[in-house]
């Protein structure tokens, strides 16, 4: 029989709580009654602009997340949107919401829009079982609808695409479509198919829908409208043979035109979706409120519940791996995704991979060899606070009590520690001299700065020691303007910030060796005197780019027979990391070079610890300086979507700011034009490229490497 994801004629559409859910009795049962089958982790990711906003203040609003969108609403008209923004503005950027969708717990899980936040668009990725992804139904697959499409490809996250703004003018799905397979060469199946009068047809239960109400949160179904019936056909008839290309047992009955059970159809994508081997679509306007209701039941139906996830990776101290099976018996394993200060207070949100986690337990953050004690355990939903027994494998959770665990660390059992693949952090590379606008603010400014910081991995904030001049270091202009703009507003406090300054880094130039000898006399006293001497031989040679620093510090040792102290084992090794930190040009950290320590001569008495650390430092600033220094500036891999009237003249501008471009696509009337670019030569890069495009011109940018420019 079919299952109408909506309720019957005028009912709220939530009502219903019939659900299906075959896979239940053969779930393994995780403890104490929590029924995992039932819960979605998800996310909601979009190019900025696409409506990704819009589209999670409906779901929260229809899944009865936000209790309070009704009452900021009431008394008010449907056209009114902007009071509710701002009530919206606060549940959003918790990082984590809950609805309740057909008896079923959706947790929403913040990703943030902006490509200078690819990181934490990234670490969200990690803790979800699948993921939404907003179109503009008027442009279609935008830059960073690729970006995100790849990162949840990395992380084998299945998803939905919902093509919003159908009420545009200019809006296409079938366009849309198109995208969806010409730029990201995904499988796109519709489910559910906007119609231009505003209805939404569901193309399994053969209804369209129409949505009323204030909020749209009415659905009524009504027969398909004539002029629509013939398209519509063909888009069933299309979505009933990619189900038969997952499931062929559906083959025959499809060809022939025989009726199909929906129930089996829909666990034919579920399994296509699952195995990302096709897209399933839906269609609407979130803005008025169409087509929200049907994509909720498309996100309960179609993507994955925990226990459906693979097993994660982990390392374990020996540096064996382990697959972490999700359940909820075993030593723990739980991924910490975000810092959050909620009420002034230091809060983590995990995902729990492997056993539980209860108030008053013991964790070690794995790879750290740091231990500590997880005071409160609270649900997700973080303005409710609502305190809970424990968590399990398969859930979401907020911690407090912990002061060192930051995101990207492995909370695991004491007793079995292992490191679940650490989230990359990606380098802040652009500064910005920072410093509070009013006088006397030091103190508050300094604690601003620290919390900041704490909560976005991708923030750095250093005071030089000699100058007192304190720099912020983020990923990009609009990062760090972002964070201004939010610092005025949560703590009232004005930053004061100078020119942008890029980050660098230094290398060598060609191979180097040194030999050198330390001798030395230092008067401790009129009458004592130490004498310090030793003699060190060290080669260096450049490495490639990223390619980090290898030491080797297992030298030969003369006289012949000499054995070394391990006090005077460690005095090499930090002789050698002495000289690494900083370069001979700029004083910048060195990198990708590689340190031989070849030979290391003693003189008795005086080759003391501190001689030889002396001596190894001396040796490698000298092997260095016989290289040649280089100075390496981050270059960024860039992304620019220009209007084809415009190609010439972006592309003859990107030409002098040093771009090399790697890649070139024209897709209905719009260029993408992929390079790589000196970060230097991109700043106010965005203003330019607005003129040069009038405005349509886009343009992301992403981290790719120090290289000499
Ligand atoms: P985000 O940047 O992806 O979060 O996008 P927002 O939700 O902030 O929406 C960006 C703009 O598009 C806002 O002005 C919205 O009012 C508008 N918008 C969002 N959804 C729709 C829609 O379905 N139709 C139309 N016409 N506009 C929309
Ligand atoms: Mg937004």
């Amino acid at each position: 029989m079919l299952r109408s994801p909506v309720a019957k004629k005028a009912e709220p559409a939530k009502g219903e709580s019939k659900n299906d859910n075959k896979k239940a009795s053969k779930a393994p049962a995780a403890p104490r009654g929590v029924r995992l089958d039932n819960v979605r982790n998800i996310g909601i990711a979009a190019h900025i602009d696409a409506g990704k906003t819009t589209l999670t203040e409906r779901i929260l609003f229809y899944t009865g997340a936000n209790h309070k969108v009704g009452e900021v609403h009431e008394g008010t008209t449907h056209t009114d949107y902007l009071p509710e923004e701002r009530a919206h503005g606060i549940t959003i950027t918790s990082a984590v919401t809950r609805g309740t969708w057909k008896a079923h717990d959706i947790n929403v899980i913040d990703t943030p829009g902006h490509v200078d936040f690819t990181i934490e668009v990234e670490r969200s990725m990690r803790v979800l079982d699948g993921a939404v992804i907003v179109m503009d139904g008027v442009r279609g697959v935008e830059p960073q609808t690729e970006t995100v499409w790849r990162q949840a490809s990395r992380f084998g996250i299945p998803r939905l695409v919902f093509v919003n703004k159908m009420d545009r003018p200019g809006a296409s799905f079938d366009r849309a479509l198109e995208s969806l397979r010409r730029r990201l060469g995904a499988n796109p199946v519709p489910v559910c198919v906007p119609l231009e009068d505003g209805g939404v047809v569901d193309l399994l239960a053969n209804v369209c829908y129409r949505f009323s109400g204030d909020r749209g949160e009415t659905v009524t179904s009504e027969p398909i409208p004539a002029l629509e019936q013939e398209a519509m056909a063909r888009y069933r008839e299309n979505l009933l043979l990619a189900a038969a290309e997952i499931d062929t047992s559906l083959e025959e009955a499809v060809i022939m035109g025989e009726p199909v059970a929906d129930d089996v159809v829909f666990e034919a994508l579920r399994k296509g979706t699952l195995a990302l081997k096709l897209v399933p679509v839906f269609g609407g306007s979130a803005l008025r409120n169409r087509g929200v209701q049907p994509l909720l039941d498309g996100v309960t139906r179609l993507l994955p519940n925990p226990l459906e996830r693979p097993p994660a990776i982990a390392r374990r101290v020996d540096g064996e791996e382990e697959l972490v099976e999700m359940t909820a018996d075993g030593p723990l394993a739980a991924l910490a995704f975000k810092v959050q200060l909620l009420e002034g207070r230091r809060h983590v949100f995990v995902r729990v991979y492997r056993g539980v986690l209860e108030p008053g337990m013991a964790v070690k953050l794995g790879g750290r060899g740091k231990e500590e004690r997880v005071a409160r355990v609270f649900d997700v939903d973080a303005d409710q606070k609502k305190r809970v027994e424990m968590l399990c494998a398969g859930q979401i959770g907020l911690l407090a009590g912990l002061r060192w665990a930051t995101t990207g660390d492995t909370l695991a059992d004491p007793e079995h520690e292992v490191l679940l693949e650490r989230i990359d952090s990606k380098e802040p590379v652009l500064g910005l001299a920072v410093e509070p606008e009013t006088s006397g603010e030091e103190e508050k400014f300094l604690d601003v700065m620290g919390k900041v910081c704490e909560e976005d991995p991708t923030l750095r904030f250093t005071e030089d020691p000699d100058t007192g001049q304190r720099v912020l270091r983020g990923m990009g202009e609009l990062h760090l303007q972002i964070v201004f703009e939010r610092i005025e507003r949560e703590f009232g406090l004005k930053v004061h910030a100078g020119k942008p300054r890029v980050m660098t880094r230094e290398t060598i130039a060609g191979n180097g060796d040194s030999n050198t000898v330390v001798d030395r006399l230092f008067k401790i006293s009129e009458e004592k005197e130490i004498h310090l001497k030793a003699r060190a031989l060290v080669k260096v040679r450049p490495l490639d780019r990223n390619g980090g620093v290898t030491t080797e510090v297992t030298p030969k040792i003369l006289p012949e027979g000499t054995l070394l102290t391990v006090a005077q084992q460690d005095a090499l090794k930090a002789g050698v990391q002495d000289a690494i930190m900083g370069g001979p040009i700029e004083g910048a950290p060195l990198q990708d070079l590689a340190v031989r320590l070849i030979e290391v001569e003693t003189f008795l008495d005086a080759s003391t610890p501190q001689a030889l650390r002396m001596a190894a430092s001396q040796a490698v600033r000298e092997a260095i300086a016989d290289a040649g220094g280089l100075v390496l500036r981050p270059l960024m891999r860039v992304e620019v979507v220009v209007p084809d009237e415009n190609l010439g003249q972006v592309l003859g501008d990107l030409q002098s700011r040093q771009a090399s471009i790697t890649g070139q696509e024209s897709d209905m009337g719009m260029t993408t034009v992929l390079g790589e670019c000196p970060l230097q030569a991109l700043l106010g890069y965005t203003t330019e490229l607005r003129s040069l495009t009038r405005g349509r011109g886009q343009f992301t940018m992403e981290f790719a490497r120090f290289d000499a420019a």
